[in-house]
């Protein structure tokens, strides 16, 4: 293995909201490349099945991957995830902020805490992670910070001004920060899927799912490794001229 090979295989990634779905992909994605992984979920009653998925990853990949409950809404438990990462893997190389959650409605029916949830989550969590890595990866002169933003977050989308603001927000977020960071060595992207088959959108009607397949391009719904494959180039150090940006992975959806 050349010597560029193995500094590729010693990085750390943390990956939020990986017990399932998008999350749950690019960490395996990054740990086929020989990352080691710290897997992330939302609470202690997930940790163990997730503490399972991180002791199969480690057994197929060959890596290093170790399970975190955290609420990264909370600025305390954002930074104890990362606290309790450096303490295990020494360093984070790659932060992807996946978490997510939805509470779709109409805007008369959306309650404000469905609004407050929605960007505690989506928004501010991807917000308390990237304070908490910042100063590590500026001391080390290098890192990835890749956000899962949505093209709800571009476009719109009915029932979800709540999911839409937190997602737009993202975006901001991700260009404001590239510009901070970029001469640190440390590139700041996000990536928008369109409608990817997992938990999130399996609650969808069949009827709506039927009319949303027809103005995707592709004809199909994406899978959590086509938004994968993406994040783990955008993740590599060959991807080290490209920040500020946001890529899209929605087949070609009509807007
Ligand atoms: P998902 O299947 O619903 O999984 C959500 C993940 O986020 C789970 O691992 C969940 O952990 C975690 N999570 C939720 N709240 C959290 C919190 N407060 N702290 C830590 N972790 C938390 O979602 P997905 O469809 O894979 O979506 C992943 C990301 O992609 C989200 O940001 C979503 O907005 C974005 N996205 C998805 C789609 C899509 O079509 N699916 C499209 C565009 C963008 P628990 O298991 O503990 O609940």
């Amino acid at each position: 293995m050349d010597e560029s090979a193995q500094e590729v295989s010693t990085r750390c990634a943390l990956v939020t909201g990986s017990s399932r779905g998008i999350g749950l992909a690019i960490a395996r994605s990054l740990a086929e490349t020989g990352c080691d992984v710290a897997l992330n979920c939302s609470g202690s009653a997930r940790l163990p099945a997730l503490e399972e998925t991180a002791a199969e990853i480690a057994q197929r990949f060959g890596v290093q991957a170790t399970a975190f409950a955290a609420d990264i809404s909370k600025p305390e438990e954002a930074k104890r995830l990362v606290d309790e990462a450096l303490a295990a893997f020494g360093h984070i190389d790659i932060l992807v902020n996946n978490a997510g959650i939805t509470r779709d409605g109409s805007i008369v029916r959306m309650t404000e805490q469905d609004f407050d949830d929605v960007i505690a989550v989506n928004l501010k969590g991807a917000f308390n992670c990237c304070k908490a890595v910042a100063r590590p990866m500026m001391r080390q002169r290098f890192g990835r910070i890749i956000s899962l933003s949505s093209v709800v977050g571009i476009y719109g989308n009915a029932g979800q001004v709540n999911y839409a603001a937190s997602k737009a927000g993202v975006i901001g977020m991700t260009k404001a920060l590239s510009r901070e960071l970029v001469s640190r060595g440390i590139t700041v992207n996000a990536v928008a899927p369109g409608f990817i088959s997992t938990d999130m959108t399996d609650a969808l009607p069949d009827r709506q799912r039927a009319l949303l397949v027809e103005r995707i391009g592709c004809g199909r719904l994406g899978t959590p490794e086509d938004v994968a494959n993406v994040v783990r180039f955008l993740a590599s150090d060959g991807a080290g001229y490209v920040t500020g940006q946001v890529i899209c992975v929605d087949g070609g959806l009509q807007a």
